[in-house]
């Protein structure tokens, strides 16, 4: 007998890390699989973060630590938006967290009541739409389309405004999709977030700094709705560090004390050395980042190439992030030996088992007529798994 509760039994599991799972059993087992499943910087952590996190641990923070994070990282935070962002908030408006989606957990967990509408637009990241169901809370998923960068525009988002919604979740640039909101796509949001005082913007900006199209726009920059603005950031991209889990938001006070609340109870704190780390990652030398931009450009031009002349495969340029979300449809209702491919489930696990190419079914991301695939690795790997995804493509009839 199992006796799971009904809030867990109605929570799907995390397809990316499914994928990403199902892509290391195989390897496991002895089978060469790229992994373009799982979206994380396939380059190690720089030297003089990993060397702060190693003194950290020499030096005893052995101890808990305060729930909202050391008070030297949210400075350092605080700094950063100073900084970056040209964003004021005070240090006691930050809270950190294991990874931005424990932040983004406790943000929905804070904001969210039962019956309360959050604008979601897809295609969206996996863990959003389960997140405010396990907040009881109502997912409206509005459609960016492809011919818009799978962008949604302020006129979509006013459209589903009700006196229920309470929160609007952005995503820029954007997982899956790649694509990054221009600062007058934002201020046209900012301006009908304006007119409705009760609702929320939680902004994930985890890309922020892997963008290709030059600087980074927030929608935290428009005075009218920054005190409902919520940014939920992190070192895990930026300085490849997604093992380390530290990230973190900045928010209204009322909101950054509620998420210390439910961390208190939920997580203690994040870990110790790992904020030590993360404080050097935020005010040591910033280059790294710069570098790795440099090489995740270089793939993404790369796998555009590489795949913009594959029969039957749609294809926006993602500006930011490192994904690309290929519309794969005209694959659908397609056979070989007798198996059938029905939707984007079937055709990534018919990918993995063929050609040996991990990627995740754009189901999961409110998108089934994509699949989405992480440029996150070596120029060798891509050239390879471009092959075997046209090869294995090819064999559909
Ligand atoms: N937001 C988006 C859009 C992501 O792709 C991810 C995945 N890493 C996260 C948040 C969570 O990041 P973290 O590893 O810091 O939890
Ligand atoms: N965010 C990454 C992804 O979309 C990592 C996996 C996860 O955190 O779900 O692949």
């Amino acid at each position: 007998m199992e006796f799971v509760s009904e809030r867990l039994a109605n929570l799907s599991p995390s397809a990316t890390m499914a994928m990403n799972q199902k892509g290391r059993d195989l390897k496991a087992k002895g089978i060469d699989v790229i992994n373009l499943s799982v979206g994380e910087p396939d380059f190690n952590t720089p030297e003089h973060i990993k060397a702060a996190g190693k003194k950290a641990i020499d030096d005893n923070f052995s101890f808990y630590p305060p729930a909202p994070g050391f008070p030297d990282l949210r400075e350092a935070v605080a700094a950063k938006f100073k900084r970056e962002n040209n964003l004021d908030y005070s240090p006691e408006q930050i809270v950190v967290s294991a990874g931005a989606k424990n932040s983004l957990a406790n943000v929905i967990l804070s904001l969210i009541d039962k019956g309360d509408e959050v604008i979601v637009p897809a295609p969206y990241w996996v863990t959003y739409v389960e997140l405010v169901k396990l907040a009881e809370g109502k997912n409206v998923v509005i459609r960016g389309e492809i011919e818009n960068d799978f962008k949604v525009t302020a006129d979509q988002i006013e459209k589903v405004i009700t006196p229920k919604t309470k929160a609007l979740l952005l995503c820029s640039p954007s997982n899956p999709t790649g694509s990054v909101y221009s600062k007058a796509e934002l201020e046209a949001i900012a301006k009908v977030i304006e007119k409705h005082p009760r609702i929320h913007v939680v902004t994930d900006e985890i890309y922020e700094h892997i963008n290709f199209v030059g600087g980074h726009e927030s929608i935290g920059q428009f005075e009218s709705i920054k005190d409902r603005v919520i940014i939920i950031n992190g070192v895990s991209k930026a300085y490849a560090m997604t093992g380390w889990r530290i990230g973190y938001i900045a928010a209204p006070l009322w909101l950054a004390k509620a998420c210390t609340k439910l961390q208190g109870q939920l997580l203690t704190g994040p870990t110790t050395n790992a904020q030590k780390a993360a404080v050097e990652a935020l005010k040591g030398d910033q280059s790294c980042v710069k570098e790795m931009l440099e090489a995740f450009k270089r793939r993404k031009d790369l796998t555009i190439d590489l795949m913009k002349d594959i029969p039957g495969i749609e294809l926006s340029n993602p500006d930011g992030a490192f994904y690309v979300f290929p519309k794969v449809d005209s694959y659908f209702g397609k056979s070989v030996d007798g198996r059938k491919i029905e939707n984007s489930n079937d055709l990534c696990i018919y990918l993995l088992e063929e050609g040996h190419v991990a990627t995740v079914p754009g189901e999961a991301f409110g998108e089934p007529t994509c699949i989405r695939i992480s440029f996150a690795t070596s120029d060798e790997k891509i050239i390879e798994a471009i092959e075997r995804i046209k090869k294995s493509l090819a064999k559909l009839k």
